[in-house]
């Protein structure tokens, strides 16, 4: 990582305006990890802990800045009084052991609560577990352990919401029969995500690199289409349930849809020419941090000690209201509806320092 004049540590911080990035270091077991807090104006900042092989010490900077940012947004938008926080543990997952989680535990308890984690990529349950051994400060807890259990429940029923509306905003009815979806990624919540449009008669179709996700399924009205070849279609609405980065300067020269949203975050590759491209085609485009806010919905009320699933499901049907809000304010504006998103969630940030 460069400490240099132009690209300093603290020049990426200032970018964005983070509070403070935690440098965590335990040589002894390999340890390395950066807990990036963007912003606890409206609360204690919370977010997974997502393990990775970075390409570099930079990339893992870079992505816990931009995952940790995300966070401020997501709470904001989604009307939690929580901030926004991120943790990278940077390296293959099998160095991970019950004292190395544990270590991690101790990094996160020294922050004495200012930041929260749950589970991302490459945490397991078990991990979680750990880590809960050295801090109060972990959320995400399975059910028999007090906590509100598997989040994905949640995170497909608020995109449910979120495709309601914008159908509702492009054809005047919010119903999805006969609706044209495809939805990209069928693991925890692509699948429950399905359920719901099946109950709605949508024309559903499939795409997963794991056939065992898409064997789960199992039902004879859902089309399954080569993941290599989805956009050789057109479909009324596609919704990214799998990996981040998929709506690009490349795929958007193929993608003919007229509303994308979905659950993967960081859906789009950038927030300049990406949105103003999609915005060119005409495409509806719903941001991922506004409708995927099920999931932090359910862990901000394990949080705050109300263990109450149904009080989660209903925070997260107010996610059609917000989209509403979003499309109305771009539209107002003339900006893009990531902008929108982006200005909203800003704004609630911005008024809460203020108090
Ligand atoms: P998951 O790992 O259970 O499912 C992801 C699925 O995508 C897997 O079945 C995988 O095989 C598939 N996939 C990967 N690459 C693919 C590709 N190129 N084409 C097609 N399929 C591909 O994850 P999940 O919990 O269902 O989450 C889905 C997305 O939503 C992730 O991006 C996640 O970060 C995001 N998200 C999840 C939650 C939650 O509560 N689980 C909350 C917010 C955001």
């Amino acid at each position: 990582m460069s400490i240099d004049e132009n690209n300093s540590v603290f020049e990426k911080i200032k970018q964005d305006n983070h509070e403070q990035l935690v440098f965590c270091n335990d040589e002894s077991i390999g340890l390395k990890a950066i807990i990036g807090i963007h912003n606890t104006s409206l609360g204690p900042a919370i977010g997974g802990t997502r393990m990775w092989n970075y390409a570099s010490d930079s990339a893992a900077l870079e992505d816990v800045i931009n995952l940790s940012k995300a966070m401020s947004y997501k709470s904001s938008l989604a009307g939690l009084n929580a901030g926004g926080g991120k943790a990278v543990i940077i390296g293959e997952p099998n160095l991970k052991s019950e004292k190395f989680i544990k270590r991690f535990g101790e990094f996160i308890n020294d922050l004495n609560g200012k930041y929260w984690t749950a589970q991302d990529v490459n945490m397991s349950t078990q991990d979680i577990l750990w880590i809960k051994e050295k801090t109060k400060f972990v959320v995400g807890l399975p059910k028999e352990h007090g906590g509100l259990g598997d989040s994905s429940a949640p995170t497909a029923f608020g995109v449910y919401m979120g495709i309601k509306s914008a159908v509702k905003h492009i054809s005047g009815k919010e119903s999805l029969e006969g609706k044209k979806i495809l939805v990209q990624g069928v693991g925890n919540v692509g699948r429950k995500l399905v359920g719901h449009l099946l109950k709605e008669n949508a024309n559903v179709f499939v795409c997963d690199i794991n056939s065992k996700n898409i064997d789960l399924i199992n039902d004879t009205n859902v089309t399954v289409v080569d993941p290599e070849n989805i956009y050789d279609d057109t479909y009324d609405i596609i919704s990214p349930c799998a990996l981040g980065g998929t709506i690009n300067r490349n795929s958007l020269k193929n993608i003919n849809c007229n509303i994308i949203a979905g659950a993967a975050n960081n859906q789009l590759e950038n927030d300049t020419d990406v949105p103003e491209e999609l915005l060119k085609k005409n495409i509806l485009y719903i941001p991922d941090f506004l409708i995927n806010a099920g999931g932090i919905i359910s862990v901000y009320h394990e949080q705050i000690n109300d263990i109450d699933s149904k009080k989660v499901m209903d925070m997260t049907e107010l996610i059609y209201d917000k989209v509403s809000s979003v499309i109305k304010y771009s539209e107002e504006n003339s900006i893009s509806t990531n902008s929108s998103a982006i200005q909203l969630a800003k704004d609630r940030i911005k008024e809460n320092s203020k108090k």
